[in-house]
């Protein structure tokens, strides 16, 4: 399997890599690679030109900002996995296997939206802010706001998506995946995490078109009440040959249950 021919430019700071943008729309980011290379190979993507975004420094790392952690977006997932960040190094976890966490990048994984992918759920529950900046300048979008759709997030045309602010004064987290055996990717994936106010937000991915929060939980837990079944209705998520939507909806339930256990 062979991606159909591209041409390929590298960019060195993010404000080279606006201007290539702004110059030529044609112009598809990659950074990574581990989402797009595969999708090229498949055909199912096939860019013209390619964008590397690998060289820029300045979108790499971690660092403390008050009661925030910044994160470069071209920090890799083994990185995020040896860091000190709340939840995020427990998912990081469970992406794939070495080769893909050494390549793959936090904010490949979180602009790119895949729905059964790990990290949109952690950045729900935990109240991430994202980064974005594009010809016009910086603006910065709340987790909610996130996550668009199947594959799309408000990551818009000719913008990066640069860095990632985690909030610091997270108490407690957890992450609990049903794993698909063939690819890994998230059948359903559920993150909680209790803020420095005492809430809980809590979040699934892969069962749906795109990572929602989950306020019945939410609900539940805030108001010292019994955890209900049924969080999600089936009639909401997605189904397929390996799981059907009532058996994603089932399992909602059993990592929900099992995440706010290990909460405590
Ligand atoms: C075998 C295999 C198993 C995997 N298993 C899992 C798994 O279990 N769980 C999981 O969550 N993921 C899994 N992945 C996906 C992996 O996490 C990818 O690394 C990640 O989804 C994409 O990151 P990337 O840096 O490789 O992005 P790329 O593939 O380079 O890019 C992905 C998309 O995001 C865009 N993009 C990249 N960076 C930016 C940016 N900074 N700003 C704006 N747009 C950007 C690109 O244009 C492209 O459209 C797996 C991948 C493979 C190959």
């Amino acid at each position: 399997m062979y991606p159909a021919s591209f041409d390929y430019q590298k960019a060195d700071s993010v404000d080279q890599a606006i201007a290539a943008l702004a110059a030529n729309p044609d112009l598809k980011l990659i950074a990574g690679g581990h989402s797009l290379l595969p999708a090229m190979k498949l055909r199912l993507a096939q860019p013209p030109a390619l964008l590397d975004i690998w060289g820029i420094q300045e979108m790499k790392g971690i660092q403390r900002d008050g009661d925030w952690f910044v994160v470069g977006a071209m920090t890799t997932h083994a990185e995020v996995l040896r860091s000190d960040l709340p939840l995020f190094p427990e998912v990081a976890g469970w992406v794939g296997d070495p080769m893909v966490r050494n390549r793959g990048t936090i904010g490949g994984s979180l602009a790119h939206a895949d729905p059964s992918a790990d990290y949109p759920a952690a950045a729900l529950a935990l109240g991430v802010q994202f980064v974005i900046r594009g010809p016009d300048g910086e603006r910065t979008v709340d987790a909610d706001d996130m996550f668009v759709g199947m594959f799309e997030s408000a990551v818009r045309s000719g913008e990066l998506l640069t860095h990632i602010r985690i909030p610091a004064t997270i108490q407690a987290s957890a992450y609990e995946k049903f794993r698909h055996p063939a690819s890994h990717y998230a059948v359903v994936g559920l993150a909680v995490a209790r803020h420095a106010d005492g809430t809980v937000r809590a979040a699934y991915t892969g069962a749906a078109e795109r990572a929602h929060r989950l306020p019945a939980l939410e609900a539940a837990v805030n108001g010292s009440q019994a955890i209900p079944t049924g969080l999600v209705d089936a009639g909401d998520l997605l189904g397929d040959r390996f799981a059907s939507a009532e058996y994603r909806a089932h399992l909602v339930d059993v990592l929900a249950a099992r995440a706010i256990e290990r909460l405590g």
